[in-house]
């Protein structure tokens, strides 16, 4: 299964905003918040001038592939399935990406990262209505529910990332069980997914 391997804050100097990649790792020692807030390269602090329309369209798609930990092929296959569904082509596309298991498995505050969360399903930890589900992009539906399986849920990392992380379930999302279920209640509403992404710009680029 293809993922990037890079250095992962390179990817938000390069966005030139924190896309929070590293969990908590990111409120304690981010090179965005001081040391270099510039894009990574030799010419990264030339790069600060801002761009043309097409720039600033790719640097969107390119922010939304690198917050849910996508490759290029993958993405554009969303993308397609997005913009032949019915309803508006940037709300399937967030509603999409949201639904992905390593998503929601991060969205319950089971990883402290969405990379975090991949490597949870990836690695067999995760179950969807029971059965252990490991494909990352697994999409979810309404009335699913997701759990962590039992001997994971005593793993030390996973209790201290709920605990302290404590992060609050999104709307679409409720925890069932002892903290360690979640059900899809339905598929998210445009207004209920807090990813700063400027959609519209990710469809005018594959627009074009
Ligand atoms: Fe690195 Fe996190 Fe800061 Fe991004 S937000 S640059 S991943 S520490």
């Amino acid at each position: 299964m293809a993922r990037y391997t890079g250095p992962v804050c390179r990817q938000c100097r390069r966005e030139k905003v924190k896309l929070y990649l590293k969990g908590e790792k990111c409120d304690k020692a981010c090179p965005m918040d001081g040391k270099k807030p510039y894009p990574p390269g030799e010419h990264g602090k030339d790069r600060q001038r801002q761009g043309s329309e097409y720039s600033t369209q790719l640097r969107e798609k390119q922010k939304a592939r690198r917050i849910y930990g996508i490759l290029e092929k993958q993405f554009a296959n969303t993308y397609n399935e997005a913009n032949h569904a019915a309803g508006i082509t940037g709300d399937n596309l967030l509603r999409m990406l949201e639904l992905r298991l390593d998503n929601v498995t991060f969205r319950a505050g089971w990883a402290s990262s969405r990379s975090q969360a991949r490597q949870l399903v990836s690695h067999g930890h995760v179950t969807v209505n029971g059965k252990r589900v490991d494909i990352p992009s697994y999409r979810l539906k309404k009335g699913d529910t997701v759990a962590l399986i039992a001997k994971t849920r005593e793993n030390i990392q996973v209790r201290t990332t709920r605990d302290t992380m404590a992060r609050r379930l999104p709307a679409w999302l409720e925890a069932e069980g002892t903290g360690f279920e979640v059900k899809v209640l339905n598929p998210p509403l445009r207004e209920q997914i807090d990813t700063q992404i400027r959609e519209q710009l990710i469809v005018e680029l594959y627009s074009k």
